[in-house]
């Protein structure tokens, strides 16, 4: 198998740096520069930019939008806009919902919420998890049941739902058979946030930001044209949307450029007048991280090769969720480290730390979440055990 890249494929390269130096707007490329915090209105910007130029939906169909870009090109796309600190779109319209619309919605759904979701025009989030329901998903409560009137009235509670408070829409699985087997009594229904019943409340994460909700659902009617897929058959969608979650997940760009800004703060900061990245217990330890990362990216680019060859990605991407998360935790480790005292400012107030560390320690608070959200790494492991080892569960 060739992992390297063609000349055609490193000038898409060249052509995607110019564009993002060209394309990104002052006060975007400003906050990238010292990897801070994007709000809702940039990422939206940054959004509709990309949907400008036609690079905002990479893997849809060109019918529908999409790039027409072969999965090598799409993953130089991903991981150059990751190198050069862009805003991360929201995943749930693009990446979840709307390929699983095309896959498993109607004529009538695609041609009504394709489009919005492709100009940012309508924002998603994710309702799967609930109190009692995370890793053992099917366990879920929230109830949909039919009214009489062509419609079903939802109630319940989902939890997590990651910037629920921004989002016009909310697609959820809710439980349409009491008495079937619990995967089998489950729905996928899409819900309009605006409808009468439904309330987001927002909870503050240890990284000060109000990144997730809990969401409530109280006589919430939803018409039946907004159930996607078969009734009760909404467990197949659910899986489905998870591997696609999974695929996206490695970040090797992201923690690229975290890599960078180690070595960064490691030549700024002195050890009885030695720059860290001078001392060789530390550089060990950096080099140490650029190998764990190249590895990374050699098993990323082993998955794109084998797409290539029309495989599609299995358990596999259950190794890459993995090694991502730890490696991004690791490399936010080794910066926390690195910073010393500074690394205890929580939320700093500007100016007291340099600027280059000002975005590590909330970082690192939020990946740690990594290793939780798109199914917990533990999870990953027990169908590492299943599917590639081949051990009875
Ligand atoms: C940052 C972030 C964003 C999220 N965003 C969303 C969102 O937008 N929408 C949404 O629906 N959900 C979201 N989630 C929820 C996420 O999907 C769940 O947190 C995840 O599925 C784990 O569920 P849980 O938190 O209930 O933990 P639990 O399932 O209760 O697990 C607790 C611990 O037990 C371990 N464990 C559980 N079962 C097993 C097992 N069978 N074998 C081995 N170990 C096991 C887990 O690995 C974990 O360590 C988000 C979570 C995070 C952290």
């Amino acid at each position: 198998m060739d992992l390297s890249f063609t000349p055609e494929q490193i000038a898409f390269r060249d052509e995607v740096r110019a564009w993002i130096r060209e394309a990104m707007p002052p006060r975007i490329r400003e906050i990238a520069a010292v990897d801070g915090h994007f709000e809702h209105d940039e990422i939206m910007e940054w959004h509709r930019i990309l949907a400008g130029k036609g690079w905002v939906a990479p893997h849809w169909p060109a019918e529908w939008g999409g790039a027409k870009l072969d999965v090598t090109r799409r993953f130089i796309l991903t991981e150059e806009l990751e190198l050069a600190g862009a805003p991360a779109l929201s995943p749930f319209g693009l990446m979840m919902v709307g390929p699983l619309i095309l896959q498993f919605g109607s004529d009538a759904q695609r041609k009504r919420f394709l489009p919005k979701i492709l100009a940012g025009e309508e924002v998603w989030c994710q309702g799967y998890s609930e109190p009692n329901a995370g890793s053992d998903l099917a366990s879920l409560k929230l109830s949909a049941e039919p009214d009489g009137n062509g419609n079903y009235v939802l109630n319940g509670q989902k939890t997590w739902t990651t910037y629920a408070q921004y989002a016009d829409w909310i697609f959820v699985l809710a439980r349409t058979d009491k008495s079937a087997k619990k995967q089998s009594g489950i729905s996928f229904f899409l819900v309009d946030m605006k409808t009468p019943g439904v309330t987001a409340r927002p909870t503050l994460t240890i990284a000060g930001t109000p990144a997730f909700c809990d969401t409530f659902f109280e006589n919430v009617v939803v018409p039946a044209e907004n159930l996607v897929g078969p009734l009760h058959g909404g467990w197949t969608l659910a899986k489905a949307l998870l591997g696609h979650e999974r695929t996206y997940i490695a970040a090797v760009g992201l923690s690229t450029r975290t890599l960078r800004r180690v070595k960064q703060i490691a030549a700024a900061t002195k050890e009885r007048g030695v720059p860290l990245v001078d001392v060789p217990a530390w550089r060990a330890r950096i080099a140490r991280m650029e190998i764990e990362l190249w590895a990374l990216r050699m098993a990323n680019y082993r998955a794109i090769a084998s797409a290539e060859l029309g495989h599609a990605p299995g358990a596999e991407s259950s190794i890459l969720k993995i090694r991502g998360s730890e490696i991004m935790q690791q490399m936010y480790e080794l910066a926390m480290d690195v910073m010393g005292h500074d690394a205890l400012s929580w939320h700093n107030t500007p100016g007291t730390i340099p600027e280059a560390e000002a975005s590590v320690p909330p970082q690192f608070n939020y990946a740690r979440a990594a290793s939780i959200y798109g199914g917990s790494n533990e999870i990953q492991k027990n169908v590492i055990a299943k599917a590639i080892l081949g051990l009875p569960s």
